[in-house]
């Protein structure tokens, strides 16, 4: 089977926990950011994008802070020219200051370009899933797709608002199905078990359940 760069990092993600697309995402977001912060502090259109969006949206401004051992410096310069601008589109504010300026100030709070890393997540994941689309005919590939936890709920939605084949979005949907069906079993079986009648009989794969029905309709933590 022969697989593009990004196919054969799917089909290595099959075999982790969690949504594929979720974990390439969540990888690729990290990378961004982190040279985000220590490349392109001198990069003078990333600070344009910084400035338009008016800083990184929250999820990635705090996976900067959170989750990266982020120069304190490298946030210092961007952010600093982020301020500045603000400040400088909002206008002096009078104490005494009527409507207008107050208008002016409320615009000038708005963004006027997305979160680049929101931009740089959304291209990865139409990606990927365009990938995974394209491969699912392989059967293999698909195997191992069945042997994973599937997509989570709005990758799956990505995945069928693309304009793909019907037919691969068919393969793709009966085997998240057949995922998806094999999740509830588990819950039920969770849930049978709590019966002090079988609580003897102990628990196996569908100890999991709980948490993977979570991950498998809200997607990963720190996506979104
Ligand atoms: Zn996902
Ligand atoms: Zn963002």
């Amino acid at each position: 089977m022969k697989l593009s760069s990004r196919a054969y990092s799917l089909y290595d993600a099959f075999s982790k926990p969690g949504c594929p697309v979720c974990r390439l995402t969540l990888d690729s977001v990290h990378h961004y950011l982190d040279s985000l912060i220590y490349e392109y502090v001198n990069d003078p259109d990333t600070h344009q994008a910084l400035r338009a969006a008016r800083g990184l949206c929250p999820v990635h401004a705090w996976h900067v802070q959170d989750e990266i051992n982020a120069s304190a410096l490298g946030i210092a310069v961007l952010y600093e020219g982020v301020i500045r601008h603000l400040l400088a589109d909002m206008g002096r504010i009078e104490t005494d200051g009527g409507r207008r300026q107050v208008s002016q100030a409320q615009s000038a709070l708005a963004a006027r370009g997305p979160c680049p890393a929101c931009e740089h997540q959304a291209h990865v994941e139409e990606h990927l899933l365009r990938n995974l689309l394209s491969h699912i005919a392989h059967a293999e590939f698909a195997a191992r797709f069945r042997q994973s936890a599937g997509l989570c709920l709005p990758h799956l939605r990505r995945a069928l608002d693309l304009n793909a084949s019907a037919e691969h979005k068919a393969q793709m949907l009966a085997i998240q199905q057949a995922i998806w069906g094999e999740l509830q079993a588990h819950l039920a079986e969770f849930i049978r078990k709590h019966d002090y009648r079988f609580t003897a009989e102990g628990f196996g794969a569908e100890g999991s359940s709980p948490r993977r029905s979570i991950e498998a309709l809200a997607g990963q933590k720190g996506l979104r």
